[in-house]
């Protein structure tokens, strides 16, 4: 029987059959020594439903893991997040009216992001692994220091005319930002 995912089975001692969806999206179906393949392909369509819906938001939405990052999934990681700080910074820097410099994606693990005085922009790939309200978060708030080059309630109110939930953003950093460590240790970029 064909199934609409890719998947891999994984033969224990166990009595019942399961799936398990990792962070990445990948399905392993968890099945007792001996199943026959038929029961197998009879719980995987009665699951399909469930299956493509949890793959799908597993492969939107990346969590990390605590498997180490191979070269090439690292290098897939930030050309992704090139790519999605790029046109986050060009969309918000063009409805807060400022300008930027330079991009740069980097890793460094005290800081999310920076912005210079010249306006060029740095930020931390692991981000992509954040929801998406938090990444958004980091570029209003670099943006925010084209107007204002500090922390102050003139500065945050700033943040707050564009994003008015960003405290709920900074909370996430704070409560899950170390959780964005979780794969491939701190090379730098
Ligand atoms: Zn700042």
């Amino acid at each position: 029987m064909k199934h609409p995912f890719t998947y891999e089975i994984i033969y224990s001692s166990r009595k019942t059959l399961a799936i398990q969806i990792t962070a990445e999206g990948n399905v392993k179906v968890r099945a007792p020594q001996n199943c026959p393949k038929s029961s197998i392909d009879r719980f995987l369509k009665e699951k399909e439903a469930w299956v493509l819906k949890y793959v799908d938001k597993a492969k939107q939405h990346p969590q990390p893991s605590s498997q180490p990052l191979t070269a090439g999934e690292r290098n897939h990681y930030i050309k992704i997040a090139r790519d999605i700080f790029a046109q986050k910074t060009s969309y918000y820097a063009s409805i807060m009216h400022v300008s930027y410099g330079r991009i740069s994606i980097r890793e460094q693990k005290t800081r999310w992001g920076s912005c210079s005085s010249k306006g060029n922009l740095n930020y931390n790939w692991r981000l992509i692994f954040a929801p998406e309200e938090v990444v958004d978060y980091i570029v209003v708030h670099e943006l925010a220091h084209r107007k204002e080059m500090n922390h102050s309630p003139a500065f945050y109110a700033i943040v707050e005319a564009i994003l008015p939930n960003y405290k709920a953003c900074q909370k996430w950093l704070r409560e899950n930002g170390g959780a964005l460590w979780n794969r491939g240790g701190s090379k730098g970029v």
